[in-house]
């Protein structure tokens, strides 16, 4: 009996074993993702960061208010990880070692659980009464307009009408539908947590990852552009992987470890 018992426990013991190595050879696909991910979702600093921005934003916009226009003044901001909180998304991905695919994206937008980023529906609210519209553009899809306005309609977002979506149609290219913006609005001030929320000139990364455009645009910073914190993904991204689609974790894995300076 002692011995049949022990036999058991042995066989769980292995098979268990085996069922954890299967899990975290799987589970390695997103690891890379995880520090960044547990930061962006827990450190005060973060939430710091969000304010930060927010009470920058504001106080530019009773700025601009002093300022004369011929038409009316709007914001334009972007929504994912400046609006609204995706990283479950992003915990997802590293719980199963599923890379982004847009169905599984569009299984997150459904859910409509996405939160609001510290001070991001107070911010709305401000500019309304101020009598600024808040424009938003985003690359989510036309398709999943209908769930992204519920989402924020939940969270207490002002400006939650349809002609105030400018989402992604034929091109994720943010520049064709800010100048579409631009015929009705002055844009006063731009939000994002993407150089490519801003302005064309940001698009195109080059060698450097675009260094050389942030310090042509410096002066812009903190005045007409506000920038949010992202360290999970971007177009920022792309040049470790010399715009390729990569897609064996193992070169993945060396090509991140190429990018690093050391001493
Ligand atoms: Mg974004």
């Amino acid at each position: 009996m002692r011995r049949i018992f022990l036999a058991l426990i042995t066989s769980t013991f292995i098979l268990g074993c085996s069922s954890v190595a299967t899990d975290s050879k799987q589970n390695m696909e997103q690891e890379n993702l995880t520090l960044a991910t547990i930061w962006y979702q827990n450190s005060p600093e973060v939430k710091a960061l969000y304010y930060q921005g927010f009470n920058i934003a504001q106080e530019r916009v009773q700025e601009f208010q002093k300022q004369k226009s011929d038409r009316p003044k709007a914001v334009v901001v972007d929504l994912d990880e400046t609006m609204i909180d995706n990283s479950p998304f992003q915990g997802k991905m590293i719980e199963t070692g599923k890379p982004f695919t847009p169905e599984m994206w569009d299984e997150w937008v459904t859910l409509e659980k996405a939160e609001a980023m510290p001070g991001a529906v107070e911010f709305t609210q401000f500019c309304k009464m101020q009598g600024i519209e808040v424009i938003y553009l985003s690359n989510r899809t036309v398709g999943q307009q209908q769930a992204t306005m519920s989402n924020m309609h939940k969270l207490g977002f002002a400006f939650v009408k349809p002609e105030n979506f400018y989402l992604k149609d034929t091109t994720s290219k943010k520049e064709p539908r800010r100048r579409r913006i631009s015929e009705n609005f002055d844009i006063i001030l731009l939000l994002g947590d993407n150089l490519n929320d801003f302005a064309q000139v940001f698009e195109d990364r080059y060698e450097d990852w675009g260094k050389a455009n942030v310090d042509g645009q410096r002066q812009q910073f903190g005045r007409k552009f506000i920038v949010f914190p992202n360290p999970m993904y971007g177009e920022w991204e792309k040049n470790i992987y010399s715009y390729e689609r990569v897609k064996d974790e193992e070169t993945r894995f060396s090509m991140r470890r190429e990018t690093l300076k050391s001493f």
